[in-house]
């Protein structure tokens, strides 16, 4: 490896060894850049990597808010704003038992360059809180979302840092966090969060974005063999936001979702979750608390597997991770070898473990696409709702939906590009880091060092 390269991963790994999931991204992201490392000598006189693994600005704070029993409860709230040379500081919130600091680091390195990949102007960031939404009354949530809020906001702002959802925040958090905001400054700043409801100066297609995209780009590496979406089988994992929108978009295409997997075991449907029915009955499934995919079975007479995921599934074409992070291991992956499928698209954050990812990459009949790609059209859409809400007005589907396809088919072509240009061949996963992070690296050596 790059010498330069292998220095700044050795610090970094000592410098924060007790973070394993943000080590994890930069290894991922620093280990496929070393033809960039090595035709831009300059970066390590500009200690372009040094600054790139370091959050400009970390931030943690104590919120405290009130059960409905009238008892106090204390929480974290985080936000690490990782890198704003492309524009304000972009990500989500999430709100999960499972949050830490180190979860919040992996999010924002992450989303640096899954921003930079979507060509918009905005920099890299998430925060969130250990908070656990699932369980609590409306009420709770609310005072929640204030409490967390009268902190946030004195670190944000449309031209700073605007928030919007991700796992544990929806529609529903995003209109109470962005009505505190509202309430504190005196000022109606619709750009100052993204994720709004439509009602409160959110985008259309916003809550769609993420899993529509996701479906674009598989278009686009399908068109690549010469293939059409249509009559293709696709198992995923997840029935949230996400899921439902590929579930949804694959649908109108003509393709199907034949397996879904939830916290409970996976679904089986060799018809597919296609008809409007069963995609509203995922929506009612979605909403019920805790989340499980067993009562699809109930309703639709079809399979129910408990306690397992679908991912050695041998009768489809496609497989997308849609759930959450190292959602898949080693172990999986040899099953996933195993099984002849074709296409192994990513699209939750960071899904597959580093070594399973490298073993995936190594299986000549399968093709990776790396998530900062293929889930890139939720924050592009988000991008758009702040341009909408610079420019105080709505556009219309038709309008938001051609904005999602090009972003989505640019990504596509500019990570295969700078795979093919660096002579990787077609690599969509290193070609993702690589155009990612020449786009941050150059605009980090315009502005000086800082
Ligand atoms: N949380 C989403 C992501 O991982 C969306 C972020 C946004 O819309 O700002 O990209």
């Amino acid at each position: 490896m790059n010498a330069y390269l292998e220095r700044v991963l050795a610090e970094t790994k000592a410098k924060n060894a007790n973070e394993p999931l943000f080590l994890q991204t930069v290894e991922e992201v620093l280990s496929s850049v070393e033809p960039l490392i090595n035709a831009h000598p300059e970066y390590e006189a500009a200690s372009l990597l040094e600054r790139l693994v370091e959050p400009e600005r970390v931030i943690e704070f104590r919120v405290v808010w009130m059960d409905d029993q009238l008892k106090y409860h204390v929480n974290r709230g985080y936000r690490v704003q990782f890198n704003a040379a492309l524009g304000p500081y972009k990500g989500g919130l999430r709100f999960a038992p499972n949050v830490t600091l180190d979860t919040m680091k992996f999010l924002g390195f992450e989303q640096i360059f899954k921003d930079a990949l979507t060509g918009l102007p905005i920099g890299g960031c998430k925060g969130g809180s250990d908070f656990d939404p699932r369980g609590k009354s409306d009420g709770e949530v609310m005072r929640f979302c204030q409490a967390f809020m009268t902190e946030l906001i004195r670190h944000i702002g449309p031209d700073v840092d605007v928030p919007a959802g991700d796992v544990g925040v929806g529609g529903r958090e995003i209109g109470y966090l962005y009505g505190q905001y509202r309430r504190i400054k005196g000022a109606a700043e619709l750009g100052a969060m993204t994720g709004k409801d439509i009602k409160t100066g959110g985008s259309i297609l916003r809550p769609e974005a993420t899993g529509y995209g996701a479906v674009y780009y598989l278009e686009e590496v399908l068109k690549h063999d010469g293939l059409e979406i249509a009559g293709k089988k696709l198992a995923i994992s997840g029935f949230g936001n996400v899921a439902w929108g590929i579930m949804k978009k694959a649908a109108e295409l003509g393709a199907a979702v034949t397996y879904f997997a939830g916290p409970d075991g996976y679904i089986h449907d060799p018809e597919g979750v296609v008809t409007e029915e069963k995609l509203n009955f995922i929506l009612e499934m979605r909403a019920k608390d805790p989340m499980r995919c067993e009562p699809y079975a109930e309703r639709f007479g079809v399979e129910f597997v408990p306690g397992t995921k679908c991912w050695d599934a041998k009768d489809v074409d496609v497989l997308m991770p849609a759930a959450t992070q190292n959602d898949v291991n080693m172990e999986w992956a040899k099953k996933i070898a195993a099984s002849g499928v074709k296409y192994y698209i990513e699209v939750a954050n960071m899904p597959t473990t580093n070594d399973a990812l490298v073993f995936l990459k190594e299986q000549k009949h399968l093709l990776v696409a790396p998530s900062k790609a293929v889930n890139a059209c939720g924050v592009s859409v988000s991008e758009l709702e702040m341009a909408q809400n610079s420019a105080r007005l709505y556009w219309d589907a038709e309008e938001v939906d051609a904005k999602m396809h090009k972003i989505m088919t640019n990504i596509y072509k500019s990570s295969a590009d700078a795979a093919e240009r660096y002579g990787l061949g077609y690599d969509l996963v290193a070609g993702a880091n690589l155009a990612g992070f020449q786009k941050v690296a150059d605009a980090m050596m315009c502005q000086g060092i800082f």
